[in-house]
């Protein structure tokens, strides 16, 4: 199967499953990139994948400078310390985790004259290893959003629990599309302004849609199973 058929297949699904919900609202593509080569990335593209996501900045590195014209989002966890290559590589970090995380690019922003758009990552399942800003706290990470002057945030985005259960995780994203509605309420006029609920991976995005999400990234689904 080419990268294309599997771009095809995964939206034909989420198609047959907009249908079957009445769901009418567009969902975006986002190819996750970690370990794929330049050649895969520009394939996505090509195939019509809506934009690209990598989770780690070495590998943006070597990569998204080459499809300049694509949206290229950070889907990873991300340090401190690497903020000051997020300007370039990136048009959206989808991953911000915590007040300061995102105080750092408001001020890394704010320094570069630049704007920034970001999503915060809501730790849905609620797992220690997992990554994510508290959902009980998401009322303090969005004050603190709304007193920043470059960032602007754009969406949500959860990782859905590792599991076989189905109906936990239908409650899991039902559970996202709940917070997502709140974020919306929480628009500013200024630089909160939440579109984006980015929710489902190769092995829950059928779900994830079903529940209300409008931004996949899928990985082994469009490129095969990973080696590393
Ligand atoms: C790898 C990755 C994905 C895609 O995972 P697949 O299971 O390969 O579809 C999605 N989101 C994040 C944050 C990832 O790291």
């Amino acid at each position: 199967m080419s990268i294309r058929d599997n771009i095809l297949r995964v939206r034909e699904a989420v198609e047959t499953v907009k249908a079957k919900k009445g769901i009418v609202r567009k969902v975006a593509l986002c190819a996750a990139t970690k370990t794929r080569s330049l050649e895969e990335v520009k394939e996505a593209l090509r195939a019509g994948a809506d934009m690209v996501g990598e989770n780690r900045i070495q590998e943006a590195r070597e990569k998204f400078p080459f499809v300049p014209d694509a949206q290229r989002h950070f889907i990873g966890h991300l340090q401190k310390n690497k903020i000051k290559y997020t300007f370039d590589l990136f048009s959206c970090i989808q991953s911000v985790d915590s007040i300061e995380l995102l105080r750092a690019l408001d001020l890394a922003a704010v320094k570069r004259d630049r704007d920034m758009d970001l999503f915060i990552e809501i730790n849905i399942a609620g797992e220690e290893s997992k990554y994510g800003f508290p959902p009980g706290r998401a009322e303090e990470i969005m004050g603190a959003a709304a007193e920043c002057e470059r960032v602007r945030v754009t969406g949500l985005m959860a990782m859905l629990p590792l599991t076989d259960d189905d109906s936990l995780l239908h409650r899991k994203a039902a559970e996202a599309y709940r917070l997502y509605e709140r974020f919306r309420s929480w628009d500013n006029g200024k630089n909160i302004a939440v579109e984006w609920l980015s929710m489902g991976m190769s092995q829950d995005y059928l779900i994830a849609v079903e529940e209300g999400s409008n931004l996949i990234r899928i990985g082994t689904a469009l490129f095969g199973e990973r080696g590393v």
